[in-house]
């Protein structure tokens, strides 16, 4: 039997569908979504103020060892309030991976930030040290801003613009190498911030993604780990970025008990109570979850170990959440073969995202040599993940 014959039969059978179609990844809601849910309709808390909006960032605030967590309307918003909490300035450069969704381009230019985007390692998918360290090396150098003495700040020297953040994201889940990124950036004054969208219940030694850099983010979009049908959260444990997150993301109000008044431009981020009860439900599911994906990964791990295609288990150091399992086809060839196949036959599989630099908005950014970038997207092919085994 074909390899990818047996592959479409295998996956029918670990998700007991020999008719139905399978999606990449279903929420799973098997809680207390529905009677949270009615208490916001009972009370009428349903908007940006309520009970559920806290409860549900300290529930991620505890999880995940930040000191801070504040509730956004979506990861896209949270990474965008992340950046200009770092200090990213229109003109000013961001480091990422090439490798990555387009919510981490598209936050970095809401900013009016010019990403670079750089090569991930084949070991994580995630931003590679080696790249981050030869670009530095390379193009960047250390200046005393004039205007404020003895601050020092990395400053490309083709382009002369400053560099003021690198965002490193944990690919499909896995954990990036945190702390060679950490220490590599620091050497330059760089602020990391954690694209951790899809690594809740990751961990790099231990200790949960997004709480490595000065600010980390987590999305709970549709397709996540966990959802609240759109969400995000800003982590961290300096309070006094805790506090700004949460002033910009509520149109900087400053508060009062009747007066309109705002004391820069913000934004209307807030996530809903709504949003936020199905957050707290969810977060109580969030272990039975984690284990269910890693029961499947397991059994992936195992039937990959005598095919052609190779099965992406967690790097070293790392426990990784499995948000989408990713087998390496041995070419693009092979991989676009298996594409058509398989959702052909309604098993839903999905390319890894085109390389950012290849997208029109963002061709004319620059880039490293992008070897392993290139290596992994031939040959990337998210298989059905759903936490929904029996
Ligand atoms: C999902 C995701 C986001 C943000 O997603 P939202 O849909 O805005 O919640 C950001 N970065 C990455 C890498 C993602 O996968």
């Amino acid at each position: 039997m074909p390899e990818k014959d047996k592959l479409t039969k295998y996956i029918r059978s670990l998700f007991s569908e020999p008719e139905a179609f399978i999606p990449l990844h279903e929420p799973h809601f098997n809680g207390n979504e529905k009677e949270y849910l009615l208490k916001c309709i009972d009370t009428n808390f349903v908007s940006s103020v309520g009970e559920f909006v806290g409860r549900f960032e300290q529930k991620c605030a505890e999880y995940t060892g930040a000191k801070y967590a504040v509730a956004t309307m979506n990861g896209t918003s949270a990474l965008h309030i992340a950046l200009q909490l770092a200090g990213v300035q229109d003109g000013d450069e961001v480091i990422t991976q090439a490798l990555t969704f387009i919510a981490t381009a598209n936050a970095i230019s809401y900013t009016g930030g010019k990403p670079v985007f750089l090569d991930v390692d084949r070991d994580t998918m995630g931003l590679s040290p080696a790249a981050l360290s030869a670009w530095l090396e390379e193009n960047v150098e250390l200046r005393e801003t004039l205007a404020t003495q003895r601050v020092v700040h990395a400053y490309n020297k083709k382009t002369g613009r400053r560099i003021s953040a690198c965002v490193p994201m944990h690919t499909f889940g896995h954990p990036a190498k945190l702390d060679e990124l950490k220490n590599i950036l620091d050497k330059y004054k760089i602020p990391m911030i954690e694209d951790a969208a899809e690594s809740i219940g990751s961990y790099f030694k231990g200790k949960h993604t997004g709480t490595f850099g000065n600010i980390g983010i987590l999305s709970f979009n549709g397709n996540k780990v966990i959802t609240t049908g759109g969400g995000g959260m800003i982590l961290t444990d300096n309070k006094l970025l805790a506090q700004a997150a949460k002033h910009l993301t509520t149109q900087a109000k400053v508060p009062h008990d009747w007066e309109y008044q705002h004391d820069q431009i913000g934004y209307n981020y807030r996530l809903t109570n709504i949003a936020a009860a199905l957050g707290c439900a969810q977060m109580e599911s969030l272990d039975d979850i984690l284990q269910k994906k890693r029961t499947l990964a397991e059994h992936y791990s195992n039937f990959f170990k005598d095919s052609e295609y190779r099965f992406f288990n967690e790097p070293v150091n790392c426990q990784s959440n499995y948000w989408l399992n990713s087998i390496f086809t041995p070419d693009r060839k092979s991989r676009d073969e298996l594409l058509e196949y398989t959702n052909k036959m309604g098993v839903m599989t999905r390319p890894a995202w085109k390389p950012m630099n290849h997208l029109p908005m963002f061709a004319h950014c620059e880039t490293d040599e992008l070897t392993n970038t290139t290596w992994l997207t031939d040959r990337i092919v998210n298989i059905p993940s759903s936490a929904i085994l029996n």
